[in-house]
Parts: C-alpha cells; sequence; structure tokens
C-alpha cells in the first residue's frame, strides 16, 4: 500500500472525527448522565450503535448472546485481517461514570464511525470492528464475548481507557474474586449470646487476619473486600455473614498463591470462632495486560501526529485490573491511557466522575477516537505491522 494512500486516509478520518466531535460529546455526556450498570447498558449500547450505523457501518447488535453488546464493521477493498476497537460503558454502582467508561465509548464509537463516514470502505485489505464489551466492572463482558467467539477473528484489538494522565503503556494485575461465607448460630444476643457462634466475628477476624498478611505479600497485590451481609439484627447472634474479595497480583501464579493464603485465614477464623466456612473463587480470572509495544509504539506516533502529548506515569498511581487483560493474553492488544483530568485524581472517586465530563474529558475523547482509528488504518496498510505485533504476542509467552 502506498503510504501516501494511508496518509491521505489518516487526514481524512482525523478531520472526521473533528466533524463528528459534537454528536460524540453528546452521547459522552448522555451516557455520563444516564449510568447503566453491568450487563444493563441497554440506552449506551443503543445510542452507540444507531450512530455506528448512521455514520455506515453494518452493525450487528446483541453479538455474543450478550444484548447490550454490538458489533459495527468497516469492510475493506478485499478480504484480510480484522482490526477490533473495543468500547466499553457500564458505570459503577452509586459512583456513576467514576471510570470514564463514557468516554472510551464515545472514543471507540466515534474511530469507527469517522472511518466509516470518511473512507466508507477501507482502502486497504481486512476489516476494522467497534465491539461494544458489555460488563467491565465486575462483570469480565470481554471473557463472555471471547467465549462466544466474538473475537475469534480478530487479528489484533485496541481500546483506550481516560486517565489522570497520557500512557500508552502501564501494566495492569490479575484478579481473583473470592466469595466467603460463615455460617454460626443465631440465638438472644442480650439473654443468651454464649449459646449463639457468631458469624460475624469471624468475619472480623478474617479482615484481621488479612490486614496482617497484608504485610508479608509483594507490593503490587492487593488483597481488598466488603462485607455484603453482616448479620439481620442488632439482638440477634448473626448466624450467617458473606463477604467479596479481590485478589490481585501482576502474575497469576502469585493470584494463586494469594488464594491459597487466603484460604487459610477464612479457615483459621472459622476456628477460632466455631463456625463453618465456605470460600468460592469466581472460575472467571481476570489475567493481567500483555504489553505490546510495535502497536502501542504506532499509538503513540499517532498520537504525536494530532499533537497530543503523552505524560510521563506519575510514579504514585498503583495498577487496576481490566477483563482487557484476557484480551490481551488471546491476542495483540493495547490499552492505552488518555488524560481526561488533572494529575492525581484517583479513578473510582466521585471527582473523577465529575472530570469524566468537563471539557478535559471531551478533548481526550477526540484524541482518543482519532489516535485508535490511526493506529487501526496503520496495521491494515501496513501488513508488516500487523506481522511485527504478531510475532511480538508470540515471543512473550
Ligand atoms: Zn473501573
Ligand atoms: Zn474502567
Amino acid at each position: 500500500m502506498a503510504s501516501e494512500t494511508l496518509d491521505q486516509a489518516k487526514t481524512k478520518v482525523t478531520e472526521a472525527v473533528d466533524r463528528l466531535a459534537d454528536d460524540l460529546e453528546k452521547i459522552s455526556l448522555q451516557i455520563h448522565g444516564n449510568p447503566e450498570l453491568c450487563f444493563k447498558e441497554e440506552k449506551a449500547s443503543g445510542w452507540l450503535s444507531d450512530f455506528l450505523e448512521k455514520q455506515g457501518a453494518r452493525v450487528e447488535r446483541g453479538v455474543g448472546g450478550l444484548p447490550t453488546a454490538f458489533r459495527a464493521t468497516i469492510e475493506g477493498a478485499k478480504p484480510g485481517p480484522t482490526v477490533a476497537i473495543m468500547a466499553e460503558y457500564d458505570a459503577l454502582p452509586n459512583i456513576g461514570h467514576a471510570c470514564g467508561h463514557n468516554v472510551i465509548a464515545t472514543a471507540g464509537a466515534g474511530a469507527g464511525a469517522a472511518i466509516a463516514a470518511s473512507l466508507g470502505t477501507l482502502p486497504f485489505a481486512g476489516r476494522i470492528q467497534v465491539i461494544g464489551t458489555p460488563a467491565e466492572e465486575g462483570g469480565a463482558g470481554k471473557v463472555r464475548l471471547m467465549e462466544a467467539g466474538v473475537f475469534k477473528d480478530v487479528d489484533a484489538a485496541m481500546m483506550i481507557h481516560g486517565r489522570c494522565g497520557t500512557q500508552v503503556w502501564r501494566p495492569s494485575l490479575g484478579i481473583i474474586k473470592v466469595k466467603c461465607e460463615y455460617f454460626g448460630k443465631a440465638s438472644h444476643a442480650s439473654s443468651w449470646p454464649w449459646r449463639g457462634v457468631n458469624a460475624l466475628n469471624a468475619m472480623i477476624q478474617l479482615f484481621v487476619s488479612l490486614d496482617l498478611m497484608r504485610q508479608q505479600i509483594k507490593p503490587d497485590a492487593r488483597v481488598h473486600g466488603i462485607i455484603t451481609k453482616g448479620g439481620d439484627q442488632a439482638n440477634i447472634i448473626p448466624e450467617h455473614t458473606t463477604a467479596e474479595f479481590y485478589l490481585r497480583a501482576p502474575t497469576k501464579d502469585y493470584c494463586r498463591e494469594l488464594l491459597r493464603r487466603f484460604e487459610g485465614c477464612a479457615q483459621g477464623a472459622a476456628t477460632a470462632t466455631g463456625c463453618t466456612v465456605k470460600v468460592t473463587a469466581d472460575a472467571t480470572v481476570h489475567e493481567p495486560l500483555k504489553a505490546n509495544f510495535t502497536m502501542a509504539g504506532l499509538f503513540g506516533k499517532n498520537l504525536e501526529r494530532i499533537d497530543f502529548p503523552v505524560d510521563p506515569d506519575d510514579g504514585e498511581a498503583g495498577y487496576g485490573s481490566t477483563d482487557c487483560g484476557n484480551v490481551s493474553q488471546a491476542i495483540p492488544t493495547i490499552h492505552p491511557y488518555i488524560r481526561i483530568s488533572p494529575d492525581g485524581i484517583p479513578g473510582h472517586s466521585r471527582e473523577f466522575a465529575e472530570w469524566a465530563k468537563s471539557p478535559m474529558a471531551l478533548t481526550g475523547m477526540v484524541a482518543g477516537a482519532k489516535a485508535l482509528a490511526l493506529t487501526a488504518l496503520d496495521l491494515l496498510a501496513n501488513p508488516g505491522e500487523l506481522q511485527k505485533a504478531k510475532e511480538e504476542f508470540a515471543k512473550n509467552a
């Protein structure tokens, strides 16, 4: 493919993102103002699908057996590789779009819409798809879509995530999700407390043991949880308590080591209090992100092309996790971060939710849409780059 054709296509697509920016901003704010929890993103997936269709993409709704998933395809001049751009649009309970998925959604859909609107058919072999991936926060929607075969023909995948800085590569941690239940015996909390077996004592003991354990785990591992049921009423010795935990680490092996030690703590608390315990680990393990510096490099160059600055890593924040990690272990994938807030604003905070609808977020969204679209074009226009990305993927087991 003549580099001239690629350069012209890039210019057209960049201009199309600018033309669509007002519409994209409107959808981003609409999604932000109507936060929908995992697997319930009916409005968001509808708005995004309609928009992509209107700009000329072929849209399939409810792909992979998930009603709020979608896939929008822009075909190329002839058959060839498939490059996917992922869009997330779920919110968090109570704190809304505190992870800024409204920005991910419109950046991803904006990239596809701009390509469809400005090029119609791609001047290269292959195709570009925008895959609407529900339920990142707690539902591992991408894992469900992978199991259903939605990523089967995808050669490379990418998305952006909003953050308090722009970084083309940051690691993410694997997660094992665990539920823990204690079973005791109810009794009157005042007149017969000694006849009860207190399932809340066991739960508190578990949290204390985990706090002690934390001193002996590697610094980048994380163990955190909430009590989802602490009892029924204060005058009853709690007979049943439940909690949920995430065990996170940079490798799956260390996640499993955390699970082994967690089980020891859980059993110890049961023994100490006379309760019985049930630990249930979620069958879906979130995998750490696998880096692809070939694709990240292309993304970085495209940020340069549109004059959007990359920031040094802030050095303070730890790492989160994403179901995009599982995609990255299956195919070459990138998950760069785009600035949508000032430095030092934590994700999953009410402040970050505010920033996710700010002018800064809208600027980041437009830049993200451009860089995603241009990087997808790079991979199709230069099969050598896609090959390099695949070779890098294969080399790093
Ligand atoms: Zn999040
Ligand atoms: Zn997120």
